[in-house]
């Protein structure tokens, strides 16, 4: 059996319907080499758990009798995106289309024992405004996460937060699987999701308060050993050896390029904001500092990032984050700085795109954290087993 056979359980099959791949029982049994029968029973087992429904009408998009689609309403599932200064929340149906959004912002350094009661809150309430069941709730923190054990590890923006438990608060509303990922990783799931992505190899930075980069390899987000990708912004730089970084060290590249620096230049030299978001409407606005100070954060990102660019040969560099929503002048710094350092050959073709959910890229990628997990053919086949439907 090589790699590219698909898998021929129910939730192989499955796969193959929401891919686009087979629309048809012959479609499946053509790509399976499944007999007639044995695909009959799998899509049978499939639309009796109603994640696939048959024939032409409207709820299958006008398709033609005996065609076979994916019921995208067949379940729900939930995004939580924790950042610094504000929490967004969505529930999505499961082609990842927003039906219920909540975002708020709160004060920074607010502990999780305030915070994370109010989340569980605003999930039940919008759960409730949802019919369909929950498959499963996809949650996104700054720094280092343990998927395994939901915790935060290492957050030095977040403080109070590592090792803080975090599934119980939203169990105890939803009765439905926690999925963590760091929100760079996050930010990075969403461009596989949703619109075709911008190549099979990607490189996506996410700028905001911190600094980080996310991989796409061979069209797979890349996680690395414990999960742990792209730690872009604590790269020693030159010129930077007695500036003190949130991480501890000194040197790092976000003590002149990360949100949080900037913010810091930005009052110390008279300008008023409390976050990488006020800086950017500045800049957005006209402030000729603000625009200055994103320029040079682009172009200092720009060489660490020229390395990466070199070894990985992307497409298209993804700028997401706070930073990303002044793309224009964000990435005038960066593609100058990446033309300058890369090899000619590989910066030859090479793109820059903003993030292809826009500001809610990390929270689309945690509704597509579940997805994945929860309609892997692995998942759907333990579901049917337990004769449970979607939820
Ligand atoms: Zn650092």
């Amino acid at each position: 059996m090589t790699a590219t056979t698909p898998e021929t359980s129910a939730g192989g099959l499955l796969a193959l319907i929401r891919s686009g791949e087979a629309a048809t029982r012959a479609e499946l049994g053509r790509l399976t080499g499944l007999s007639r029968s044995a695909v009959a029973v799998r899509v049978a087992a499939l639309a009796e758990a109603g994640l696939v429904v048959e024939g032409a009408g409207a709820s299958t998009g006008g398709r033609p009798a005996g065609s076979l689609a994916f019921d995208v309403d067949a379940g729900a599932v939930v995004g939580v995106a924790i950042g610094r200064s504000r929490t967004q929340i969505g529930v999505y149906d499961l082609a990842g289309r927003e039906i219920v959004g909540d975002t708020r912002d709160h004060d920074v350094g607010t502990g999780p024992e305030e915070l994370l009661p109010d989340i569980a809150s605003r999930v039940a309430t919008a759960v409730e405004r949802v019919g369909p069941p929950v498959l499963g709730i996809g949650m996104s923190l700054p720094g280092t996460v343990d998927p395994e054990r939901r915790v935060s590890v290492d957050a030095p923006v977040m403080k109070g937060w590592d090792g803080v438990p975090l599934a119980p608060h939203l169990t105890a509303v939803v009765d439905a699987p926690v999925h963590l990922a760091n929100d760079t990783a996050a930010l990075t799931r969403s461009e596989l999701f949703g619109p075709p992505p911008l190549g099979s190899d990607l490189l996506v930075v996410k700028a905001s308060t911190g600094l980080g980069l996310g991989i796409i390899a061979d069209g797979r987000l890349v996680h690395g050993d414990r999960g742990v990708t792209g730690e872009l912004g604590h790269t020693r730089v030159d010129g930077a050896d007695d500036l003190l970084c949130r991480c501890g060290a000194h040197g790092c590249l976000e003590t002149v390029a990360a949100g949080w620096s900037l913010v810091h230049r930005l009052t110390e030299q008279g300008g008023t904001a409390r976050h990488v978001r006020d800086l950017v409407a500045l800049a957005l606005d006209g402030d000729p500092l603000a625009r200055s100070l994103l320029r040079e954060s682009g172009r200092r990102v720009g060489e660490v990032l020229a390395v990466a660019v070199n070894l990985l040969h992307p497409q298209t560099v993804v700028v997401g984050g706070d930073m990303g929503a002044a793309f224009d002048l964000y990435t005038a710094g960066m593609r100058e700085a990446v033309y300058a350092r890369a090899a000619a050959s590989v910066a030859r073709d090479l793109r820059f795109a903003p993030a292809a959910h826009g500001d809610s890229a990390g929270l689309v990628g945690c509704a597509a954290l579940v997805i994945d997990h929860e309609l892997s053919p692995a998942a759907v086949d333990a579901r049917l087993r337990a004769g449970r439907a979607p939820g």
